[in-house]
């Protein structure tokens, strides 16, 4: 409890930001602070201690601060999933719905192993769309999702609604 007063007391809201009416929730301050960032990284890990996990993929960009030490404490691999055309050797691609248009998020082809146990890791969890085709993508490259761990979600907009079937670890919900 004391850890995640620590942490939702580095996250600060900007308001209008990056677009009118939209509230945004900045967690720099918290990667600032390091109590508050190794608080974070335990509690994004904790859950999954000793679940066999194989691949942390950490979503762009916030998701690889974030994953990156969340695969070293689980002995893990870190695989980064990035938006359409960033990474270099052949990918799988996801595609999925914004406000306005589509998406895609994208994997290198040989990251992840059928049959291997993968925990996805983001910053927050807004409408779920970018978690869901994260979810979706290390399905379509043959690896189990043991779980989803985000630092915050923001339940207004309802993204636990599109894991029904992912263990969703969130360590603040607002
Ligand atoms: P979703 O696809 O769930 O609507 O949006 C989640 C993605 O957008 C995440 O990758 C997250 O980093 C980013 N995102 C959406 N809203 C916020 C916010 O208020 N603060 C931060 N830090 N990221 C956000």
């Amino acid at each position: 409890a004391a850890d995640l007063a620590l942490i939702e007391a580095n996250i600060r809201d900007i308001p209008d930001f990056p677009h009118e009416g939209i509230l945004f929730k900045d967690i720099t301050p918290l990667l600032n602070r390091p109590e508050a960032f190794a608080a974070t990284v335990r509690g994004l890990t904790a859950p999954f201690l000793g679940t066999g996990i194989d691949h942390v993929v950490g979503l762009e960009a916030r998701g690889f601060i974030f994953g990156a030490p969340v695969a070293m404490a689980l002995g893990a691999g870190f695989v980064p999933a990035r938006k359409a055309g960033k990474l270099p050797a052949d990918t799988i691609d996801q595609a999925y719905d914004l406000e306005y248009g589509t998406a895609t998020v994208e994997i290198h082809a040989d990251a992840i192993t059928p049959g291997s146990r993968v925990l996805v890791v983001d910053d927050v969890l807004a409408t779920g769309g970018t978690g869901r085709a994260a979810v979706e993508l290390v399905r379509k490259a043959g690896g189990t999702v043991v779980g989803f761990s985000v630092l915050m979600e923001l339940s207004a907009l309802q993204g636990r609604g599109k894991m029904p079937d992912v263990e969703l670890h969130t360590l603040l919900s607002v």
